[in-house]
């Protein structure tokens, strides 16, 4: 009896896109995989055809429908207002694990850190990466860091699950929750209370700084490693380079319902349509793949005749070039497609000097994670920050006008340029722009902050000549400060 096949969307992509796909479908084929490519057309050539977001309605249907997705490399047109598709995919499908793992393959192909062998899992949607940025003055500009709750317990659960799914032993936490108390924070807390539901794995938390240095020096001290989203794209990138070759790095971004799998690196135009390009990157993802929808037979039997095409060193110019640049000579130079031939030709095969992988029971399919409810925690209001422009006034000249403006309802607490507080006792050698943030609690005596009173107040100061930009209101969560104070509150 013939086995179902899955049903799965692939976009060719451009510039060596569609030869690496090519290559990798046919070894995919070749190997047994229970698949049925749907080929979709998303990318540069919809873009041009006017359409800003590179994927159209009925493409988006057809990802709906089938819900596991490879995808090729594309060029984002530059210029023209054209969104990143990978942005958009991954957040429209809420994919908000990006999973990254760079392994070592010495001393086949070589590496300074011969024995690194570490999973990068990136959150994928939250962070700096919601691209929420407003001009505040002439001198200021501003991006919004948004990180949530649910955010950090999906991508946390994640990582941990993953860890169990593929016998890890230990996932790393890296945030720099020295200086970001609250978001990084919130990470870094919300991975010491999952932490202990998962006493078989060890648990740890480095500040990214000392963290990436760590891991670009020492990566093998590393296993699983979990980083918010725009530390996790910066080391992950580190370690693709570390690894050898970008062309090796594979890619999975994972959501609740959806996934995509893609090559970390992107379309290298130049070498496209040359048949050169290294497509074990994309390779490797669609090994990824296979264990996401449970056919782990066959992502071995691919995954152990690469390792042994690599063993057996038949490489792409890539490798060629870095071998060479460390002296090796016994190669067999390949194009794409002769690449993809010799894999083909080793399926079946294992390596003999690489660590042949064991794919047997893993269960790469992560349940969806049960997120905490705190919707109903009490948020009571205890103050306001109001930002104003201004670059005439001096912060003790400022602070005596707003001390007198705020009363009776306020009482102005702190003035802070750029974080650092200027006002009351601030330092004549403190640099300051025109961007102000003008704190104000309740006046001694004073009843509870109210919006009524926070309008007043507006109203008051742009009365007084002044124009506030924006504003953020102070909150106490369950009764404890939810906001930073300023350095040198
Ligand atoms: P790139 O990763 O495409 O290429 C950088 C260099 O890396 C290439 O010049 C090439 O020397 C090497 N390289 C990359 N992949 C290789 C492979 N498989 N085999 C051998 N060598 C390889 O980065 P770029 O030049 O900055 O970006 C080119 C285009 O790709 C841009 O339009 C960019 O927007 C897009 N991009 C797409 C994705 C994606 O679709 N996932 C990701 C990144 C960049």
């Amino acid at each position: 009896m013939e086995t179902k096949k899955q049903i799965i969307p692939v976009a060719k992509g451009d510039g060596i896109g569609p030869e690496i796909m090519d290559a990798s479908i046919h070894i995919l084929l070749e190997a047994g995989a229970r698949i049925e490519p749907k080929y979709i057309d998303i990318g540069e050539k919809v873009f041009l055809s006017g359409n800003t977001a590179g994927i159209t309605e009925e493409t988006w249907d057809i990802l709906r429908t089938y819900k596991v997705f490879f995808k090729a490399p594309i060029t984002t047109p530059q210029g023209g207002g054209f969104k990143s598709l990978n942005v958009t995919v991954r957040k429209m499908l809420g994919l908000y694990a990006n999973v990254r793992p760079a392994v070592s393959y010495h001393p086949h192909v070589p590496i300074k850190h011969p024995l690194m062998n570490v999973v990068i899992i990136r959150e994928n949607e939250e962070d700096l990466y919601a691209g929420i940025e407003h001009q505040q003055t002439p001198e200021v500009v501003q991006c919004l860091k948004l990180i949530s709750r649910p955010g950090c317990e999906r991508i946390v659960r994640y990582a941990f699950e993953y860890a169990r799914a593929y016998g890890r032993k230990r996932v790393t936490c890296m945030t720099k929750d020295n200086i970001m108390k609250l978001t990084d924070g919130l990470f870094h807390k919300v991975f010491d209370e999952i932490a202990p539901e998962y006493p078989d794995i060890e648990n740890e938390h480095w500040i990214i700084d000392i963290g990436t240095a760590k891991l670009a020096d020492t990566p093998e001290a590393f296993d699983v490693v979990v980083m918010p989203n725009l530390y996790g794209d910066i080391a992950s990138d580190m370690l693709g380079q570390i690894a050898g070759s970008v062309g090796l790095a594979p890619g999975a971004n994972i959501g609740d319902e959806y996934a995509m799998f893609e090559a970390i690196h992107g379309s290298a135009p130049r070498h496209g349509g040359k048949n050169i390009a290294n497509p074990s990157g994309l390779l490797l993802s669609g090994v990824m793949m296979l264990l996401y929808i449970d056919q782990p037979d066959v992502a071995e039997r691919v995954h152990n005749a690469w390792l042994k095409t690599i063993e057996d060193h038949v490489w792409t110019y890539d490798l060629v070039r870095k071998g060479k640049a460390e002296g090796i000579t016994n190669y067999t130079e390949a194009n794409t497609t002769d690449f993809a031939k010799a894999i083909v030709a080793r399926l079946g095969q294992k390596p003999e000097q690489l660590k042949a992988v064991s794919y047997s029971g893993v269960r790469a399919k992560i349940p969806k994670p049960k997120l905490t409810n705190v919707r109903n925690q009490v948020m009571t209001l205890d103050g306001v920050d109001v930002f104003i422009r201004e670059y005439k006034l001096t912060p003790d000249e400022l602070g005596k006008k707003f001390e007198k403006l705020a009363g009776p309802e306020f009482k102005l607490t702190m003035i802070s340029n750029r974080g650092q507080k200027v006002y009351p006792e601030g330092f004549p050698e403190t640099f300051t722009t025109d961007h102000w943030r003008c704190r104000f609690k309740t006046a001694e005596g004073g009843t509870a902050p109210t919006h009524e009173n926070i309008r007043k107040l507006l109203n008051k100061i742009e009365q007084s000549g002044h124009e506030w930009i924006k504003l953020e209101n102070l909150y106490l969560l369950e009764g404890k400060r939810a906001y930073s104070l300023g350095q040198g509150e």
